[in-house]
């Protein structure tokens, strides 16, 4: 519900802030290539996942 900006206290603003952070994203290595990768991602570098190739990469650049 919208509320006038005056009404609401720079304690209670501040306490709802407090959950608003990032947390930096989880890096994991890969096992085939050793890049670092999101976990539960296909590898972006050599496109394996779970042991086996998922994804052709070609790597042109
Ligand atoms: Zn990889």
């Amino acid at each position: 519900m919208a509320v006038p900006k005056k009404k609401i206290s720079k304690s209670r603003r501040n306490q709802r802030r407090s959950h608003d952070s990032l947390n930096a994203a989880t890096q994991t290595e890969c096992p085939n290539c050793g890049e670092i990768k999101r976990p539960h991602h296909v590898c972006e570098s050599c496109g394996h996942y779970d042991g086996r190739e998922v994804v052709e990469i070609d790597s042109i650049t």
